[in-house]
């Protein structure tokens, strides 16, 4: 069965196709999961780059509101709070909080909580804010620094303001009330609604302590809350200045990317948070497309691909049952070459073939001169042996005859023939007489000692009788003829002189000189029988 090996262009092209498909597809989706880890390192980047700036405008806002509360401490320190000095303040306070548009109001409470003096031109005493955390706090706390408190909404407007406040310290170290700054909610919520953080996306600004000054989403903004439990701030503002870490959202369970940095000066941290999902929506829409994009060319490529390898498949079956068909057909005028030439019983040349080649080697001589020399053999008493054996004994002899005179062929260009019946020729093209009578002359003695046994037979075995020949130059006419007819006469002799010998057709002694004339040309048993003159009415039995 026809099958393709692993070097075969079916398996190499289909093994192209499928990697060029895979390369294909390998290759968008590595492209395409780069996109989307550029896209999220540009949201840290970003988140990084907003927190930052957020953080130092927080700590400037708180720093400049501090400034003033400084200030106004070392008025206190060197004027006290009489009428004159608290006229004088309050203008101050008035002048700055107009300049200076984080800051809400400007106050100074005495030791009771009272309101001494602020930056709303009229002093409302009706409202005691020794409660507030940041009053308690500095009454407690001997401490200088600032104090930033909790988000607290406003007794006097109902809004929400931050606090940074500091102590007022008598001479003698003791409680003497709380310089107040309040910071305007709005101003940072207005700050911070400038930024665009995606519909999900969150600007956190906290106390280090986790409780919520603005937490603004989209369109809203939550104040107060403590987010304290939150993993953000327990897990990360806590312990580090600032960082970038992907978190669901304890709220609204959102997978963002959060960005934190603490604030240089005050414990308070700015955080900002964009949605994953938000950030990579355009790519996973690109992806998606893409990706059917990529499926769709991959299938038309793998179906041409499989075209292609089909057509390949069916080309290389046709020529591989091309070549079979050939290699048949070339084995089938082998057989009949073969059929044609041989002779179907002893496998040797059958007549055409003698006869082509005859005419051919009769050819080449007349072109290039030299010898042409012709044995022919005659199986001695073979009537007989067929009587006595049978007739398919009878082929057995032929065939064990013809395989010695097969094998008597000296040279490639010898040709052994099955003449006809049980009659056999050797062509030996460049052969002189004597050779072709000393091969005449082993190959009789080669049947001989097959001693194939023929109770007819004198010897009591089967025995050949030899007539060789050469051509004759000088012959006119049909030289073909002229050399069987020889060849023929002289085994005409050789029956005539009592078979199993070789007759060397004299005619032919003669061309080769003197010398063959004197010297024994055939042999029988070692007697000399060259002398033998040839019959000129011989009886010469050709089929
Ligand atoms: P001689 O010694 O004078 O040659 O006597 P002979 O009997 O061999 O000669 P003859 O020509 O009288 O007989 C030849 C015989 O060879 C006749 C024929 O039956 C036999 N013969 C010819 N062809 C074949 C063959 O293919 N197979 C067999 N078994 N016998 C064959
Ligand atoms: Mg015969
Ligand atoms: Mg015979």
């Amino acid at each position: 069965m026809f099958r393709f090996s692993r070097t075969s262009p079916v398996w190499l092209a289909t093994l192209f196709v499928v990697l060029a498909c895979l390369a294909l597809i390998g290759l968008d989706g590595w492209r395409t999961w780069q996109a989307r880890e550029a896209l999220l390192k540009e949201a840290e980047i970003d988140t990084s780059n907003m927190a930052q700036a957020l953080a130092q405008h927080a700590d400037d806002t708180y720093k400049e509101a501090d400034l003033v509360l400084q200030v106004l401490l070392e008025h206190i320190a060197e004027d006290g709070l009489d009428r004159h000095s608290v006229q004088r303040i309050s203008r101050q306070l008035i002048s700055q909080v107009y300049e200076l548009p984080q800051l809400n109001g400007i106050f100074v409470y005495d030791e009771n909580g009272r309101w001494i003096v602020n930056s709303q031109r009229t002093v409302a005493d009706r409202y005691n804010n020794a409660d507030r955390g940041y009053f308690i706090y500095h009454k407690l706390h001997a401490d200088p620094a600032p104090y930033i408190g909790p988000p607290i909404q406003s007794r006097s407007t109902g809004q929400w303001i931050f606090t940074i406040s500091r102590r007022i310290s008598k001479p003698d170290g003791s409680f003497g009330g709380v310089v107040l700054a309040t910071i305007s909610f709005d101003y940072f919520k207005q700050y911070y609604e400038t930024f665009d953080v995606g519909r999900r996306g969150v600007i956190l600004f906290a106390l280090n302590s986790g409780t919520s000054l603005i937490r603004r989403t989209l369109g809203e903004a939550s104040t107060g809350n403590s987010l304290a439990a939150g993993p953000l701030v327990n897990d990360y503002v806590a312990k580090h200045e600032r960082g970038t870490v992907e978190l669901a959202s304890p709220a609204d369970g959102e997978l963002r990317i959060h960005s934190f940095v603490r604030l240089r000066r005050y414990p308070m941290f700015i955080a900002v948070a964009v949605s994953k999902q938000e950030v990579l929506e355009n790519w996973r829409r690109d992806a998606y497309i893409r990706t059917i994009g990529v499926m769709f060319l991959a299938g038309v490529f793998a179906a041409l691909g499989r075209r292609m390898v089909r057509r390949i498949k069916i080309q290389m079956r046709s020529e591989y049952e091309a070549v079979n068909a050939r290699a048949r057909s070339e084995q089938l005028n082998a057989t009949l070459v073969q059929l044609a030439l041989h002779d179907g019983l002893t496998g040797l040349a059958n007549r055409r073939h003698f006869d082509r080649t005859a005419n051919a080697e009769l050819a080449r001589l007349s072109k290039e001169k030299g010898a042409l020399s012709l044995i022919l053999i005659d199986v001695d008493h073979f009537k007989l042996y067929n009587d006595i054996y049978g007739h398919a004994k009878g082929d057995d002899c032929l065939r064990e005859v013809a395989k010695t005179i097969g094998a008597s062929r000296r040279r490639t260009r010898d040709l052994a023939a099955r003449y006809g019946g049980e009659e056999f020729a050797l062509i030996l093209p460049d052969c002189d007489i004597r050779g072709a009578a000393a091969l005449a002359s082993s190959l009789r003695q080669a049947v001989s000692d097959l001693r194939l046994p023929h109770s007819g037979a004198k010897n009591g075995y089967v025995t050949i009788s030899v007539g060789v020949a050469s051509l004759n130059p000088v012959q006119e006419g049909d030289r073909i003829l002229a050399l069987i007819e020889s060849a023929d006469q002289a085994l005409y002799q050789a029956k005539q002189g009592g078979r199993d010998r070789v007759v060397t057709d004299p005619g032919s002694l003669k061309v080769i000189g003197e010398d063959a004339l004197r010297q024994p040309a055939t042999s029988r048993d070692g007697q000399n029988i060259a002398g033998s003159g040839p019959a000129s009415d011989a009886d010469i039995r050709l089929p």
